[in-house]
């Protein structure tokens, strides 16, 4: 049974309280209890972080730390959670997202979307873009995050790309000693700050015009920090076993700890490649190279997963030479002053007021970045490409009445639709027929009497959204069962309710067990619990993250294992997931019967010794 709730608060009053009546005589203050936990969990299963079985325990919270977990615990607290039929786990850790430019939004910083799959942690600062903007510091990031609260404890990258761009802008070339050594010493200030390592993203401009050196000389830095190199690689179809050795070359280089984001083989003809990557990572672990890596859980890709049915070449044929391209939308934008730039700027950028570094860096930006920063946050050409443009769509309906042009096109459609998962799995999400969401384009075909290239271009002329199953579920299960394979969404915080965002980022960790482990049995619950708990804890170097167990923090799942409900689909991808009953993050709970409670007791996670 509970004691009399207190608050942390009124704690120290009731101690003077007691204090005060135990000095009388015939004491009356047996009635006022001390409470010795804050909050005990009773009658729930744990799994502790390990890949073993859970077992039951009772586990006990004084503060922002589990004091301990065993079966003899009385249940003395301020609250206690019955956790019959539920699940006890360690707080998940999501090793790979991009919820930091959505978390600058004040709506946006509990990241609802993660705390409703268990999320305690996220890694950020991901695939080249640093945690904070480009005219920030880490200590900007990590001052406002901690005045102002957070959901869930976050840890801070420092991009490569980011670094490049204030350096170099968008050049495609080596940089000059005295740029890289800019470079370095920007990688070094964000370390001393407190960032937990560096990104890449190896197929992003201007990530991609890097060569490995470069890469090589800003992963030393990290080297003296105990930093971790988080990479996305620079290929992940054909190219993927290439790229993977050129992550272990960097460890090899630098000794320093390298992981591999959102392991997987893209494109039908590379279904398979997974293994022999796998083989390669493996090889590099038996020469004692750090290298570990993660995983999402879905059969596609992408921040916005909706692939276009007919491929831009085919869809616009030979370049129409009136079409608006970048260039002329920056030559309109360099008829003006800088000031006058600026000012269209400030009128635009989200990041408002803007502040005394922002203008300062404003300021500092060579004229034609200056154009191009100001013209793309106006006007981008390709908002004005695809079917919803009606001088393309015409031009397009056009060429498709030239017998040879049309063949050319359907062609192309063909080899498209094949090269990503093929028709039988390019999956239609949206659609104004509603008969044809969920099926295939196969399926649509057959049931049209048409040629899939000919159901692509009606489908196309109406605004359907379609899904390419790119990445296949052999591969996906090779990868999960691999011991240092964590999890990572790659998901974004989602602004609900717009736009299309891929389903990772509502549903990842759950949907992992749930179709992972109790459904298909590719791997054993507590083998998914591992992978988003003590692995990333481990990968990451956090202290006292990612188990259950005395003396570690208190991010803490329940869960309700035989309810998880992931409702988030292509068709419908703003779903809350359900599932989790209470979510504790550093002692404090968040979701409270499922229901978030409003409190924001993230923490940023720097890096130790910071
Ligand atoms: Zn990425």
């Amino acid at each position: 049974m509970s004691g009399i709730k207190i608050t942390r608060n009124s704690s120290s009053i009731l101690i003077i309280l007691c204090l005060f009546l135990c000095s009388g005589t015939n004491s009356t203050a047996e009635s006022i209890k001390i409470d010795t936990y804050d909050i005990v969990i009773q009658n729930a299963m744990v799994f502790d972080g390990s890949d073993k079985p859970a077992f039951p325990a009772n586990v006990a919270i004084k503060g922002d730390t589990i004091i301990e977990v065993g079966n003899s615990i009385n249940a003395d607290a301020a609250r206690v959670i019955d956790g019959k039929n539920l699940y006890v786990c360690p707080g998940f850790i999501d090793l790979h997202t991009h919820v930091d430019y959505g978390m600058y939004f004040p709506e946006h910083r509990s990241c609802l979307n993660y705390l409703k799959q268990g999320v305690t942690t996220v890694v950020v600062g991901q695939c080249g873009d640093s945690a904070w903007s480009i005219f920030e510091k880490a200590q900007d990031q990590i001052q406002r995050w901690t005045e102002k609260g957070i959901g869930p404890n976050a840890a801070l990258l420092v991009g490569h790309g980011t670094v490049r761009r204030i350096v170099m802008g968008k050049e495609e070339r080596e940089p000059t000693p005295e740029e890289l050594d800019r470079m370095k010493s920007l990688v070094k200030e964000a370390m001393e700050q407190g960032a937990c390592g560096l990104s890449t993203g190896l197929i992003y401009a201007p990530s991609s015009y890097a060569n490995t050196d470069e890469i090589v000389e800003l992963v030393k830095v990290i080297e003296s920090y105990g930093g971790i190199y988080h990479t996305h690689i620079r290929g992940e179809g054909e190219e993927l076993p290439k790229a993977v050795e050129e992550a272990i070359e960097v460890a090899e280089k630098t000794g320093v700890a390298v992981h591999i984001s959102h392991l997987k083989a893209i494109g039908k003809k590379n279904w398979g490649l997974a293994r022999q990557a796998c083989g390669l990572i493996e090889n590099a672990r038996k020469n004692n190279l750090k290298i570990t890596a993660d995983q999402y859980p879905y059969r596609f890709s992408r921040g916005n997963p909706y692939t276009p049915l007919i491929p831009e070449f085919a869809w616009r044929g030979k370049e129409d030479p009136e079409g608006l391209t970048s260039s002329d939308v920056e030559k309109i934008f360099g008829l003006l002053r800088d000031s006058e730039l600026i000012e269209l700027y400030k009128k635009t950028t989200p990041y408002v007021p803007i502040t005394e570094n922002h203008e300062q860096f404003l300021n500092e930006l060579p004229r034609r970045r200056l154009v191009q920063l100001v013209s793309q946050n106006w006007l981008n050409p390709s908002d004005f490409q695809g079917p919803d443009n009606t001088r393309e769509r015409m031009l397009f309906l056009k060429r498709l009445k030239d017998p040879n042009e049309s063949e050319m096109i359907r062609k192309a459609i063909n080899d498209h639709i094949d090269s990503l998962s093929g028709a039988e799995d390019f999956i239609i999400g949206i659609c104004v027929e509603k008969n044809l969401e969920g099926k295939s384009l196969q399926e649509a075909a057959t049931i049209k009497g048409m040629s899939v290239p000919d159901v692509a271009i009606e489908l196309e002329l109406m605004g359907a959204k379609c899904v390419p199953m790119k990445i296949c579920e052999s591969d996906i299960e090779y990868i999960m069962k691999q011991d240092y394979v964590g999890t990572g969404s790659d998901g974004t915080m989602a602004m609900y309710g717009i736009g299309y965002p891929h389903i990772r980022s509502y549903s990842t960790f759950l949907h992992k067990i749930k179709k992972y482990a109790l459904e298909r049995k590719a791997v054993s619950v507590s083998h998914v619990i591992r992978s988003q708990t003590s692995l990333p804890a481990q990968i990451m170097n956090f202290n006292y993250r990612g188990w259950i167990k005395a003396g570690y923090k208190a991010d803490i799942v329940i869960l309700d294992l035989d309810n998880i409900v992931t409702g988030s689909s292509i068709s419908q991808p703003h779903q809350f997931s359900e599932g989790v009953e209470y979510l504790i993050i550093n002692g404090q709970v968040v979701l409270d019967h499922g229901e978030w409670n409003g409190t924001l007791p993230g923490k940023v996670l720097k890096r130790k010794g910071a």
